[in-house]
């Protein structure tokens, strides 16, 4: 459940606070209990405002206390409005809004208000939590900072140039995202080397993504000439069928070819260079 200071912060319903396009009313007070509907589910905050008119101070007769009336109900209706999503202490996200406002005058002269509403929380399951979302940042900046273990350098960097970044050298070509200092990184090596860098650890995942493919197409039996869907591109047809695909890293349009980073025109390079 949100807190209900946090509820009433949302929203800016404190004490001191001011509701009408002119600033006309003025929170004086400020009262929020809470009431549990649905367990982790739905909260229900019932609040009483008090409210003073600041924009004169004479006395109004009972057609103009209607008036005001209503101009603190749309008053409060502009503030609340839009809805906010808001966090439980355990960082559940449940988005929050008020029902319509009732008004009653306090006193005869239409300076004093009492408003009440009822706010609520419903929490959404589509929005990751905090704890989600501090998860996801973290792995986004470790992102390819892990250490590529010997057995997949001597299997898949074979024809890569592999040292760790002594500076911080701009983004990664596969992932895009920043490189850190003393991140392993590699591109390839040879005459094919104009290609960017890339996190070491971004290489092999793309190249075990890739042979992970052709298995799955090889046993799909699926043939190998290349549609043109994109980066996804998948093989039909029979453009080299019965001939065995050469393992990625061995292969003549290999890694170095891939390392323009568009699979689109890999896939198109390969099935020429099978041909
Ligand atoms: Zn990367």
């Amino acid at each position: 459940m949100p807190s209900p200071s946090d509820f009433r912060r949302a929203f800016n319903l404190s004490e001191g606070a001011h509701l009408g396009l002119q600033k006309q009313w003025e929170i004086e007070s400020v009262h929020m209990g809470h009431e549990v509907v649905q367990q982790n589910e739905r909260y229900e905050f019932p609040t009483t405002l008090t409210v003073q008119f600041r924009a004169g101070t004479k006395a109004v007769g009972s057609k103009g206390l209607s008036q005001r009336k209503q101009q603190l109900e749309k008053a409060f209706n502009q503030a609340t409005q839009l809805e906010h999503i808001v966090y439980s202490a355990y960082g559940s996200p449940y988005e929050c809004t008020y029902g319509p406002p009732q008004v009653a005058g306090i006193d005869a002269g239409g300076r004093s208000f009492k408003l009440t509403a009822v706010g609520m929380a419903v929490r959404r399951r589509d929005i990751p939590t905090l704890a989600a979302q501090v998860d996801a940042e973290q792995k986004a900046k470790g992102h390819g900072q892990e250490a590529v273990s010997a057995a997949d350098r001597a299997q898949y960097l074979r024809r890569y140039r592999v040292t760790k970044s002594r500076w911080s050298s701009g983004r990664c070509e596969t992932c895009h995202q920043a490189i850190a200092p003393g991140s392993q990184i590699a591109k390839a090596d040879g005459e094919e080397a104009r290609g960017h860098w890339s996190h070491a650890a971004c290489i092999v995942r793309r190249l075990k993504g890739e042979e992970q493919q052709q298995q799955q197409q090889q046993s799909d039996g699926i043939g190998e000439e290349p549609t043109q869907r994109g980066p996804q591109a998948r093989f039909s047809g029979s453009a080299a069928s019965g001939r065995k695909r050469s393992r990625f890293a061995d292969s003549k349009a290999g890694p170095a070819g891939v390392a323009d980073g568009v699979r689109g025109v890999v896939t198109r390079r390969r099935a020429a260079a099978a041909q």
